[in-house]
């Protein structure tokens, strides 16, 4: 049996970050479900914030993500991310990661939604591909070992301790498991639930909902992002960048419909105010076909879209057949980003001892009811160092944990029980039914009896699934046992994601109800808490941490 002083499970950027930190004093090791390189962090286009500027400053950058979160965000987190994001920004240099320059050579900084300045740092419109590469060699360099398509089952918790992880080796079609005094969780968002995402195929939620099947806290699961602009058919990230380098939403009057509903800010407003007007451009049957706005960027003219956004040109090419220089982008509001996620300090600990948690899967509450552009990347190291600096003091604390009699034989069971006879659906039906259904009735706009309609025909979907059939039980790269179990437990965050819309009846950040439009402090001021029962799911409140800022009216 394998043993490590710290496992991560997650190749994104924050189960790397965590790597390297606890690397310098622990036995590490990873697995990933998909060669580190591909993790979704991969895709990251616009940046990632840090307040340089010589007006910026780190109490501004805090105002504005505040403000961004609709004040659900836990403000002594929120610290944490923008007091240390300059420094961070230097360190992920010093390791090798080149942000783009001004021509004075100072780092370049962008304008993206919901900041009172420039403040994003970014490499052209590759930042994630940058900085994954780069902590992917500072990993191997700092002797972390890598198991690359390692798949996770279940987080092998005993008497409320974490004690290490049964895992699947696509590869070989081997089960392992794997002991470790510490477990960090950083598997990333569940984006792939929703029928239209920007998210990657491996975007199934998978750490939080076996967390939560293990008995962790998820908290604000109702808030999903809708991100304003993806790429009308397949939903590709057009980045906020294109924006914030200039380009204009038109609808199909040619109007920049914008200064309707965000007059300051125009195409600039935080993700959920546009996505809203978008839809509602398109609702009212000022869109194009009933389906799409157009994003306009040939004012910038052609070399500074190869400059700035060469990979936003490379999609629109490759995915539209349309030449950002010459001709508008068709957009539509898609899932972007989970803001809910498995609770945690701002040491990424959970309820269950021996496991932490980092990066989207996560929720510190640093986005509240609304994440802002460059974020995200932001809280992937910020607290993906946390996580790893807190892993390498509790390893040291702990003694290697004793495991219950034969684990590998409770895999293989756990393994049989889900094995499937000749019988039902096929996996990929019920997950074409799910991801429609998710996005018609828990998307940008939700009502009660929509809602309520989505919780039953997901309770008929469960059932479903128990009878569903796989064209083999092999376990060597057997891609329809992956996408099995990868519907299970998306299944299984749906009917959270939409119950919790549904019991939260007001509108905040990005959950809007149509049927609750105003925000409502009074009641709602609280983070949600899902866990499971033996009765099944059960909600709670908790606190949200307000220390600088007190919550006013959000207008931009
Ligand atoms: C297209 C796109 C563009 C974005 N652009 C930006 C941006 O410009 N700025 C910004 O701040 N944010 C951006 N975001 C958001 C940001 O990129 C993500 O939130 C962040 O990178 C997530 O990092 P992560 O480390 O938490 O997870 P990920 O990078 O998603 O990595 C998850 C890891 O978990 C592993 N994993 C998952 N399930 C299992 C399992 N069962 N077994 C084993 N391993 C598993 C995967 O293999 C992967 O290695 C963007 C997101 C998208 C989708």
């Amino acid at each position: 049996m394998l043993h490590y002083d710290v496992l991560v499970v997650g190749a994104g950027l924050s189960g790397l970050r965590a790597a390297t930190v606890a690397s310098r004093s622990a036995d590490v090791a990873v697995i990933s479900k998909v060669y580190p390189t591909r993790s979704h962090s991969c895709a990251a286009q616009g940046g990632m914030n840090a307040a340089l500027g010589p007006d910026d400053s780190w109490e501004k950058h805090m105002f504005d993500t505040v403000k961004g979160s609709d004040y659900l965000g836990d403000q002594t987190a929120i610290e944490i991310l923008c007091r240390e994001a300059p420094d961070e920004i230097v360190a992920l240099e010093r390791m090798g990661a080149l942000f783009s320059r001004d021509p004075d050579g100072r780092l370049a900084q962008r304008a993206l939604g919901g900041a009172l300045f420039e403040r994003t740092c970014y490499a052209a419109d590759l930042t994630g591909f940058v900085l994954l590469h780069t902590l992917y060699e500072q990993s191997l360099r700092h002797g972390v070992k890598v198991y690359p398509e390692w798949y996770l089952l279940k987080l092998i918790v005993e008497d409320g301790v974490c004690k290490g992880v049964m895992a699947l080796d696509l590869q070989r079609g081997q089960l392992e498991v794997i002991r470790a005094k510490v477990v960090i969780v950083a598997t990333g968002g569940y984006g792939r639930i929703f029928r239209k995402t920007s998210n990657s195929h491996s975007c199934t939620g998978d750490g939080m909902a076996l967390a939560y099947e293990a008995g962790a806290i998820l908290s604000d699961m109702e808030f999903v992002q809708f991100h304003p602009t993806t790429l009308y058919g397949c939903n590709i990230l057009i980045s906020e960048a294109a924006r914030g380098e200039g380009g204009y939403l038109l609808n199909n009057r040619g109007e920049r419909f914008m200064d309707r509903y965000a007059p300051e800010k125009m195409e600039l407003a935080p993700r959920d105010v546009v996505s809203r007007s978008i839809a509602t451009e398109i609702k009212e049957g000022r869109g194009f076909e009933n389906e799409f706005v157009h994003l306009d960027l040939r004012h910038l003219g052609a070399a500074k879209i190869e400059e700035k956004l060469p990979q936003v040109k490379d999609i629109a090419i490759r995915y539209a057949g349309v030449d950002p220089a010459e001709a508008p982008i068709p957009v539509q509001p898609g899932q972007h980003y989970s803001m809910g996620g498995i609770r945690c300090d701002e040491w990424g600990q959970t309820n269950i001892q021996g496991l932490l948690v980092a990066g989207e899967c996560a929720n510190v509450s640093v986005h509240g009811a609304n994440r802002l552009g460059g974020n995200s990347l932001l809280e992937t190291v910020i607290f993906g160092r946390q996580a790893g600096q807190r892993a390498v003091e509790l390893a040291r604390q702990t003694r290697w944990p004793k495991l219950g009699p034969q684990p590998l034989a409770g895999v293989r069971a756990y393994l049989d029980e889900r094995m499937p006879g000749q019988r039902g659906d096929r996996p990929g039906t019920l997950k074409r039914e799910m991801t429609g259904l998710m996005m018609d009735k828990v998307g940008v706009f939700r009502e009660e009896g929509e809602l309520e309609e989505a919780v039953a025909e997901l309770k008929t979907l469960r059932q479903r699934y128990e009878a569903i059939r796989l064209s083999s039980n092999s376990l060597a790269f057997n891609y329809d046992l992956v996408t099995y179990l990868e519907l299970g437990w998306m299944l299984e965050l749906a009917e959270v994601i939409a119950q919790g819309a549904l019991r939260r009846t007001e509108s905040r950040g990005a959950h809007y109800r149509l049927d609750y439009p105003g925000r409502d402090d009074g009641r709602w001021l609280v983070h949600t808490y899902a866990q499971r029962s033996d009765d099944g799911l059960i909600f709670s409140d908790g606190p949200v941490s307000i220390t600088r800022f007190q919550p006013a009216e959000r207008g931009y």
